[in-house]
């Protein structure tokens, strides 16, 4: 067979590709117009969509092009934003490639009108499919109209994998929103077949404007994090969805989609939410030049950070402090003395460190020593017997830190008689559990309380597992989790690229208790691992992190799995529905959960108390008028 010979694409076929790219479906090249609207300095933009995206109007109050530059607008590469290859490290445009209007001229029919400022008629400029008509003048206001029909009609392919119109204006509306979130200064319309839609008038700021768009009620933040700054706004607890759609993220100003970022904020949210439910947010993220590349798509709705763990930790954290203020405690019905209950007063680190390691020990002692008792009631002198059954071992336990060491075998007792004991917090700041006057124990299962005006239930399985699960994470963020030390180390073999996974988190599994090394390119010899896992379970979860990690392809994931891991062992090693509690365990309890914020939710996020105010009382027994 004779060679074919080669030959340079025709120009027309060059913009048809590249529109299959840069307006892969109409929401795109929505997107794509209303950033040249913000490029050109517009503060009120408009748009029209109909038939699914195959017409879309975006008018804009910009600077307007000028009648010399229309056509030039319409060309491959022609653009105002960048004129030597160095600008484009400089970025702060949106557009920059100069082929939005060129790739969509190449499928459609289009006209521009525009007019700037000195100009004192508009001038408009068509093409049809590709073929650029004469400039004339035409009527027009300041700034900048762009009309787009019959998207596609010359490319019957790409018109069969056209979306329904319902998920096209779904997909523009948030394209819309996105767009409103970043950027409150300008106003926003859209009209879908000559109705309003959305409309967002110009916000005062961040928080204003994202009250409009996500409609719901919220709450602010901002911090700097290893040199990213975070701003968010957050819903509350109860305004929640069934799926992340409620999450937006912002790099540079740019919307984007980003899996682990979204992580982040589920990861915040650990212990407010019920499996399967997310909050509503929106966050905005700015690094330091170079840090992130924005340009890996062509319709830039991704970025690659350079340390992505560093992103996910920015924003897990500034989020997680601020809901530790709950800050919708604040207001509404809950009243402000609840409020003041949220917030930590206990910040020493020994007398946390051993409450953790109480924890731990207790798990140990019910699991890995073999105890089949799962889920029935034991009896109160199980509950509170000495930790000392996993302690017994003499080579199982190594804590590398003395202090723990001490204040453990110092403490002695039961879990709550000795967290009471090492609870300063208890004496010198009444919280709002403390304060609770306790009546007794329902059903064996609830703590009856009175405060004030109303009844307070508080389930004490839920309770003690919210304090069981926080002592954990502070210790692990403190690093005092307790690790047990392999005489012979344990190898495992795995694939090369999960090893290095694996390696590339060491760092962050050392503070979990697991010291790693690589054997070889197959080989991971653990020397040490967390004493709350059982050794068989070691192999699995260290494959699982690896597994995770190459997914996302970041080292946040230990962060990530860190609340399941402690989630599931707080469930497994507290006070159970059904178990007796004297009154002094019950006043222990209750202090402990003072020690804590958002001590109200347990960490699957079901509610720890309920209220049962009097005047409801008085209702049900026919007391009011
Ligand atoms: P890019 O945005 O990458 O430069 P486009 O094809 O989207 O490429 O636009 C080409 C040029 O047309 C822009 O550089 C800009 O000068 C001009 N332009 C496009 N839309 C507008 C607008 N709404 N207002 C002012 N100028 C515009
Ligand atoms: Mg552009």
């Amino acid at each position: 067979m004779e060679p074919r010979p080669i030959e340079e694409l025709r120009s027309e076929v060059v913009d048809q590709i590249a529109a299959g790219e840069v307006v892969e479906r109409p929401a795109h090249l929505v997107k794509e117009l209303v950033e040249n609207a913000l490029d050109a300095d517009a503060k009120d933009i408009e748009v029209e969509f109909d038939e699914g995206g195959r017409r879309v109007r975006v008018s804009d109050d910009g600077t307007g092009i000028r009648p010399s530059d229309l056509k030039r607008a319409l060309q491959r590469h022609a653009t105002s934003k960048i004129s030597v290859a160095d600008d484009l490290w400089r970025l702060s445009s949106f557009g920059f490639r100069g082929e939005a209007l060129a790739s969509i001229a190449a499928v459609s029919r289009i006209e521009l009108v525009s007019r700037p400022k000195a100009e004192s008629v508009a001038h408009r400029v068509s093409a049809e499919f590709g073929t650029i008509k004469a400039i004339e003048p035409s009527a027009g206001n300041l700034g900048t109209s762009v009309h787009i029909e019959s998207l596609f009609e010359n490319v019957p392919a790409r018109l069969k994998f056209m979306k329904s119109e319902m998920a096209e204006t779904a997909q523009v509306k948030a394209v819309l929103k996105a767009t409103a979130l970043s950027r409150p200064d300008v106003g926003f319309r859209l009209k879908t077949k000559g109705r309003v839609d959305l409309q967002f008038p110009v916000a005062s700021g961040f928080l204003a404007r994202a009250k409009s768009v996500l409609g719901v009620k919220l709450y602010e933040t901002e911090g700097e994090f290893e040199g990213l700054k975070v701003e968010a706004v957050f819903s509350g607890p109860e305004d929640v969805l069934g799926n992340g759609k409620g999450l937006w993220f912002f790099v540079q100003g740019r919307w984007i989609q980003d899996r682990s970022l979204q992580a982040a904020v589920v990861e915040a949210y650990r212990g407010l939410l019920m499996h399967g439910e997310y909050p509503i947010a929106a966050v905005k993220i700015t690094v330091p030049d170079g840090e992130v590349d924005v340009n890996i798509s062509p319709t830039k709705s991704a970025v690659k950070f350079r340390d992505p763990s560093r992103a996910f930790r920015a924003v897990s954290r500034t989020l997680r402090s601020a809901l530790e203020l709950a800050p919708w405690m604040q207001d509404g019905t809950r009243g402000a003395a609840m409020a003041s209950g949220a917030v930590p007063a206990m910040r020493d680190v020994n007398a946390v460190s051993a409450g953790v390691v109480s924890a731990v020990s207790q798990y140990s002692s019910q699991y890995s020593a073999g105890s089949t008792v799962r889920g029935e009631a034991r009896s109160v002198s199980e509950f509170t017997r000495p930790y000392r059954a996993k302690t017994d071992e003499p080579s199982s336990v190594s804590s590398e830190r003395p202090d723990v060491e001490t204040s453990r075998s110092a403490a002695g007792d039961s879990f709550f008689a000795q967290t009471a004991e090492s609870s300063p917090v208890a004496e010198v700041h009444k919280g709002k559990w403390s304060s609770l006057k306790v009546i007794g124990q329902a059903g064996l299962t609830y703590l009856v309380c009175e405060d004030g005006d109303k009844l307070i239930f508080v389930d004490q399985h839920a309770a003690h597992e919210r304090v069981a699960y926080e002592r954990l994470m502070r210790a692990w963020r403190e690093g005092g989790i307790e690790a047990q030390a392999l005489l012979i180390p344990l190898v495992i073999e795995l694939e090369p690229e999960s090893l290095e996974a694996l390696l590339s988190q060491a760092q962050d599994l050392a503070k979990m208790g697991f010291a790693i090394e690589a054997m070889g390119p197959r080989s991971l010899a653990i020397s040490s691992f967390p004493a709350l896992l059982k050794e068989s379970a070691v192999k699995s979860g260290l494959e699982e992190l690896a597994v995770r990690t190459l997914e996302r392809g970041g080292s946040f994931v230990v962060e990530e799995k860190i609340g399941d891991v402690f989630a599931r062992m707080a469930c497994h090693s507290v006070v159970r529905a059904g178990q007796p509690l004297g009154l002094e365990q019950m006043r222990s309890l209750l202090e402990q959960m003072d020690e804590f914020p958002l001590s109200s939710f347990c960490p699957h996020g079901r509610p720890v108390s309920v209220e049962y105010p009097y005047a409801r009382l008085e209702r049900d027994f026919g007391r009011t008028v």
